[in-house]
């Protein structure tokens, strides 16, 4: 074990300063802290931030000195003899351990190493930012045979299924029984990286700052929004799969549900580029069930062993379920979404309702009008794609030309028109809005320039986040078959959305 706290801050600046407050800021969260040394901007400020460690050491916390050098990927621009003055100075200070890179210690003869940091504990490391080797079994017995504290590896990987090979040289141990630190890198790799712990890894590392290697989960993420470290063997996995995949609320929607009910699950988000080598992973990461959003809605349909009627209806899926033996079970909540936001906010059967748009998101909402009863027009800049969808519902086609003479019950935008950072722009005028209600399915922002202008005109708006809250928690009751916690999910996400706000604001 190299400490108790398995999740480690990684706390780097450029001047003591800076990294004295990424210290105290990490302490709050961990007692596991890496300090990057080589992030500081030279001796001077290396010398000046210890000589303030040493007179302030954090009595329970558990720090680790890296001093990387450039030629293994970090910033030290020094010699292999300055980088082990540094990490002697550390231990010195406070530090019960360092990290020295194989690049050094290949060159050092043991004995220096015994003589300059012999009281302190070392993790031998290799990183590899671009190719790594395919064996890394080897690499880290390669290590070992240093005879170090613990062993840590970091990989690039470019697909899930090499993060699962990084993660299983964690689970594996070496002859000694060393402990070993498994680090997955790469954005593709980043459910991985928390899932680390879980698989074994003595430690998982979290940037207080700055990111210090790619695809890093932040440190408040990290311990706050994955709860990496309680993470154990028999905790459910699910995830949203799509690409971008950066900007998804799930994660804080879905995991706020998992924390406020006490259920043993985690939500992750899944960068997927290749479809397939996602559905690889998900027996080797035990994924009990996943969302899917753009662009992989319609594609996931070929690869479902079966389908609810209504999601197979529509074309597009958004909810898996992973049933025994692996077998993929699709959803649409999207549908599901429609109807609780709007459905609670006017009668839908034998109302007359206009859809803007005639994408994915379209088609549920004139899937789901349908259903209940309303009447569906379609009004798109492609003529086409209106006419089949307002065929495939039995709906009819609206020309834009007419929506200033037509009145409707309610007018529903499913175009991304107006959706930050296009915030200002409205996809159709005040004069064009002629109805009760607008609903704008978008909810970056929360009030559209749309909905401002429906407003002024008195007419009532719901906003995209009402169905994205009602499609999450019916993903989240299908998952788990509980009822949901309506109120802890949607505290959750209108928190997130506020913060973004702010910062977007600044
Ligand atoms: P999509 O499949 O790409 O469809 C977008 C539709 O908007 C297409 O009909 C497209 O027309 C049309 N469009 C795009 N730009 C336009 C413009 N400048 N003027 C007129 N029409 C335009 O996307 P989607 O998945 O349906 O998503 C649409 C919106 O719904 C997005 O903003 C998304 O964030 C939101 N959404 C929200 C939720 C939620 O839970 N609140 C759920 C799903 C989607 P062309 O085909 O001619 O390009």
């Amino acid at each position: 074990m190299i400490a108790k706290d398995k999740i480690c801050a990684v706390a780097a600046a450029a001047d003591a300063l800076g990294m004295w407050k990424q210290l105290a800021r990490a302490l709050r969260v961990t007692q596991t802290v890496e300090l990057r040394l080589d992030w500081l901007s030279g001796d001077e400020e290396i010398d000046r931030f210890l000589a303030r460690l040493a007179k302030r050491p954090p009595r329970r916390a558990t720090l680790i000195a890296t001093c990387r050098r450039r030629e293994a990927g970090g910033k030290f621009r020094g010699t292999i003899a300055r980088q082990l003055v540094h990490l002697a100075a550390a231990l010195r200070s406070g530090c019960a351990w360092y990290d020295l890179e194989i690049e050094s210690s290949s060159l050092c003869p043991p004995e220096l190493l015994d003589v300059l940091l012999g009281e302190g504990r070392r993790i031998a490391s290799a990183h590899f930012f671009q190719r790594s080797p395919k064996n890394l079994r080897r690499v880290a017995a390669d290590l070992g045979r240093e005879n170090p504290d613990a062993i840590k590896i970091a990989a690039q990987c470019d697909s899930l299924a090499r993060s699962i090979e990084v993660l299983r040289l964690a689970r594996g141990r070496t002859a000694s029984r060393t402990p070993i630190v498994a680090v997955p890198m790469g954005d593709v790799a980043l459910p991985a990286r928390v899932l680390a712990l879980r698989e074994g890894s003595a430690l998982a590392y979290a940037p207080v700052g700055n990111s210090t290697a790619p695809g890093q989960v932040t440190l408040d993420e990290m311990k706050g929004l994955y709860r990496a470290d309680q993470l154990r063997r028999k905790t459910r996995v699910y995830g949203v799969i799509g690409n971008p995949i950066g900007h998804s609320l799930s994660p804080v929607l879905q995991n706020a549900g998992f924390q406020a009910r006490h259920i043993a699950a985690v939500f992750l988000p899944f960068l997927v580029r290749d479809l397939r080598d996602f559905l690889r992973s998900v027996e080797p990461l035990g994924i009990a069930g996943f969302s899917v959003t753009l662009p992989h809605k319609q594609a996931i349909l070929r690869h479902l062993d079966d389908c609810d009627p209504m999601a197979a209806a529509i074309g597009a899926v958004n909810t898996v379920v992973v049933r025994g033996g692996g077998k993929l079970y699709g959803y649409n909540t999207d549908y599901v979404g429609v109807l609780r936001a709007l459905g609670r906010r006017i009668p839908l059967r034998g109302s007359r309702a206009l859809i803007f748009g005639a994408g994915g998101a379209a088609r549920a909402v004139a899937y789901a009008l349908a259903e209940s009863g309303a009447s569906v027009c379609v009004c798109a800049r492609r003529a086409k794609a209106a006419k089949a969808l307002a065929r495939a519902v039995g709906g009819e086609v609206v020309e834009r030309s007419r929506l200033q003479r037509e009145f409707f019950d309610a007018i529903i935008n499913a175009t991304p028109v107006g959706m930050h950072p296009a915030a200002d722009r409205s996809p159709l005028s005040a004069r064009e809005l002629n109805c009760r209600l607008v609903f704008d399915l978008i909810y970056r922002p929360r009030v559209t320039k749309l909905m401002q202008l429906a407003a002024l005109r008195g007419i009532e708006t719901v906003s995209g986040v009402e169905m994205f809250l009602a499609q999450g928690t019916a993903q989240w009751e299908i998952w788990t078959g509980e009822r949901a916690p309506l109120e802890a999910m949607r505290r959750a996400v209108l928190r997130a959305l506020t913060r973004e706000e702010k910062m977007v604001r600044r």
